[in-house]
């Protein structure tokens, strides 16, 4: 094995190329980017970055001299990868092939596109350090701010905003908040979060258009008419895996969303070739085989540093059958989840503590749970799923009378 290439050089693909160096590997690396920046962290650009008092810098996981001095990665950024050819094991990158005898695909996601709001100057989506630079430049000047979906990132953007003691709305289609990734027991939670913070939140609301004049946005078009003028309008609806230069390669793509499909050691099914992070759907053993592409900083890692180990020793490679992780930071209350929202039932946990949680059953297991600042108590519900605990209705173990919603 002489030549890693890794596509993506954001956090899964930072984590391969340490990872490779890590087991010993002296080959060459390449790092391919199509973003300019060296790896830098994007959890922070929807929170702390967006506060009045930072800096409005954004510092790489590590410096240039690092990775190409210490870790010996040729970089090459700023240069999307444009195909892959399974046949002849390269990548084509700025019109050359790049051959490869491992390949780490680690292109995440971007945005779902909004239409409507397409060249016109303040609307935005949040995925990329240039976008929370827009975002944080039309705080600075007090934007009234629309946030179109209430999905995380958008609710931390209207968090943000409200931190600042500007107006915001946040529009969203559902009845609730986050109803399909984590169930309508916590969706009313989330609501509830938004109300409290001061959010003027409109649940069941389709948005017609964008208002604008002279090419900038002036507000919100509603279904029904209604106007909801604004100077900044973040789309947050949403993120699909950006895999538009793999059409034709051959590999395996998701038929809903066009993630690379892999099995649970992050293998694509070609040789040589494994996946990771946010692009990635991976089979995962602890949850019945279910295939899941998490959006999630904690998942891009792990995947990250596993598939580079797999790729340069197939024979070694193992499932991966961690538990899903996130969290997400509203009005200053901590929100955490862990393992599957995709339930029988969900059930809330010692209602009379302060801070929330839900547990989510399958068969006789509790499979994932969500709280809002209760730290503590996440590491012990990720246990219980680890351990295959069985339910037993709350962690109390008084059988669940009431709540169950799903
Ligand atoms: P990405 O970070 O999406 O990186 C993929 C990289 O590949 C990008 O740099 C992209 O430009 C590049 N690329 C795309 N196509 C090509 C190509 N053809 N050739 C070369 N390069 C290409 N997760 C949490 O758990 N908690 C949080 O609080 C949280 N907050 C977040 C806030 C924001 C604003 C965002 C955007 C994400 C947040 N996440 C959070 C999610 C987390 O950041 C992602 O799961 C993680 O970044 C995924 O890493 P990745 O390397 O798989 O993909």
């Amino acid at each position: 094995m002489e030549r890693l290439v890794v596509v993506g050089a954001s956090l899964a693909g930072l984590r391969a190329v340490e990872s490779a160096r890590r087991t010993g590997f002296t080959g060459r690396i390449t790092l391919v980017g199509a973003e300019e920046h060296l790896p830098y962290d994007r959890p922070p650009l929807s929170k702390a970055f967006l506060d009045a008092g930072h800096e409005g810098v954004v510092t790489p996981f590590r410096d240039a001299d690092e990775l190409t001095g210490e870790l010996g990665v040729e970089l090459r950024l700023g240069t999307p990868a444009e195909a892959l050819d399974l046949a002849e094991r390269e990548v084509v990158v700025g019109g050359r092939p790049v051959p490869y005898d491992a390949l780490v695909i680690a292109t995440g996601a971007g945005p779902r596109p909004f239409p409507p709001g397409e060249g016109i100057a303040g609307v935005h989506a949040l995925r990329t350090v240039s976008d929370a630079v827009a975002i944080r430049a039309a705080l600075d000047a007090g934007a009234r701010t629309v946030v179109i979906g209430a999905g995380f990132i958008g609710s931390e953007v209207a968090s943000a905003a409200r931190k600042r003691g500007l107006a915001v709305t946040v529009v969203e289609a559902l009845d609730l908040p986050l109803t399909r990734s984590i169930g309508p027991v916590a969706g009313t939670v989330c609501a509830g979060l938004h109300r409290a913070g001061g959010t003027d939140l409109r649940l069941g609301t389709g948005v017609a258009g964008i208002e604008a004049e002279n090419g900038r946005v002036t507000g919100v078009r509603l279904d029904g008419g209604t106007v909801l003028p604004a100077d900044l309008v973040v789309t947050g609806i949403g993120a699909l895996p950006a895999t538009g230069w793999l059409d034709g390669s051959g590999l395996r793509l998701h038929e809903r969303d066009g993630g690379v499909v892999c099995d649970a050691t992050l293998w694509t099914g070609a040789p040589g070739v494994y996946a990771a992070g946010d692009v990635a759907h991976a089979v995962n053993p602890l949850f019945d085989g279910d295939l899941m592409r998490l959006e999630h900083w904690t998942n891009a890692a792990e995947q990250g540093a596993a598939a580079a180990r797999h790729a340069l020793d197939p024979a070694s490679a193992r499932p991966l059958d961690s538990v899903p992780y996130f969290w997400s930071d509203w009005y200053g209350h901590r929100l955490q989840f862990v393992g599957t929202p995709v339930a029988d039932e969900v059930c809330t946990a010692e209602p009379e503590r302060k801070g929330f949680a839900a547990l989510y059953r399958r068969g006789d297991r509790i499979v994932g749970a969500l709280t809002v600042d209760r730290p503590r108590d996440i590491m012990k519900y990720r246990r219980r799923i680890v351990e295959r605990d069985e339910w037993t209705g709350t962690p109390t173990g008084k059988k669940h009378e009431s709540s169950s919603d799903q």
